[in-house]
């Protein structure tokens, strides 16, 4: 751990799973040493379909399940839409609040990632807030502007370690293969955590600040080791147990 932070290591499947995904959730269950479980948050968040499998797949097992994304409100005429209660009813303890595929895909703002993490806040789930600078904006040397900003409009008052992780991932490192050099995270993860001090005071140290963009079990221990970095979120390679495994490990 660093300063007293318990690693997290979170699978984001995306859109990917059908009902036999959920030997995956068992293989990472069975592959979970007792040390492991005991020393490393370990997180899986499917499709909403399967949620409630998978809730029941890990089920006394250190294995946390949450969402990929949730409705601001509690209910209502939003059809299509997930609410925060929705997701702690079937179990979910985190959900994933402004992955950049959600800002570019479907218009999400940094307003609406505010009501987002105070949703789910507000159910008792834990929110990782995302962010991250484009291709463009890291040439452009506008990185840590970028997502200062996104922390700053995005984290509500009074965020705490029990419900608020943060998630730092580069747009251009998601799906790429890429990654910036541990010296990049470094900054933008120190910045972050400046930045959340001024927005939640002392709190900040005790907040989980993820890497994510291209996280593999051979470059993990590289990005795990990076100063302030307390775990990852992991796209595909959270979709096969051994690799997710393998990322869990390296911490
Ligand atoms: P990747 O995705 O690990 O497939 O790059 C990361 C993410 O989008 O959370």
């Amino acid at each position: 751990t660093k300063s007293g932070r318990r690693p997290l290591v979170a699978g984001n499947w995306k859109m990917n799973g059908l009902r036999a995904s959920i030997a995956v959730v068992e293989a990472v269950r069975n592959g979970l040493t007792p040390e492991l479980g005991e020393s490393t948050d370990v997180l899986i968040c499917p499709p909403s379909t399967l949620i409630a499998s998978c809730v029941a797949a890990a089920y006394g097992s250190p294995i946390a399940i949450g969402g990929q994304n949730l409705h601001a409100k509690p209910s209502g005429a939003f059809t299509g839409s997930i609410s925060a209660e929705m997701l702690a009813d079937l179990g979910a303890s985190y959900v994933i609040v402004g992955h950049s595929e959600r800002r570019a895909y479907h218009h999400e703002t940094d307003d609406g990632v505010h009501a987002k993490a105070l949703a789910a806040r507000r159910a008792g789930l834990c929110g990782i807030i995302c962010v991250g600078e484009t291709k463009e904006e890291r040439e452009e040397g506008r990185t840590l502007d970028i997502v200062r900003a996104q922390l700053a409009i995005g984290v509500p008052k009074g965020a705490s370690a029990r419900d608020t992780v943060i998630a730092y991932e580069p747009v251009w490192a998601i799906g790429t293969g890429l990654t910036p050099t541990p010296a990049d995270i470094a900054e933008v993860h120190a910045s972050l955590r400046e930045m959340l001090g001024q927005l939640i005071g002392a709190e900040a140290q005790a907040v989980r600040i993820l890497y994510g963009g291209s996280v593999k079990p051979s470059n993990a221990r590289e990005l795990m080791a990076v100063e302030n970095v307390d775990g990852a979120l992991v796209g595909g390679a959270s979709l096969v147990a051994e690799d997710f495994l393998g990322i869990a490990r390296a911490y």
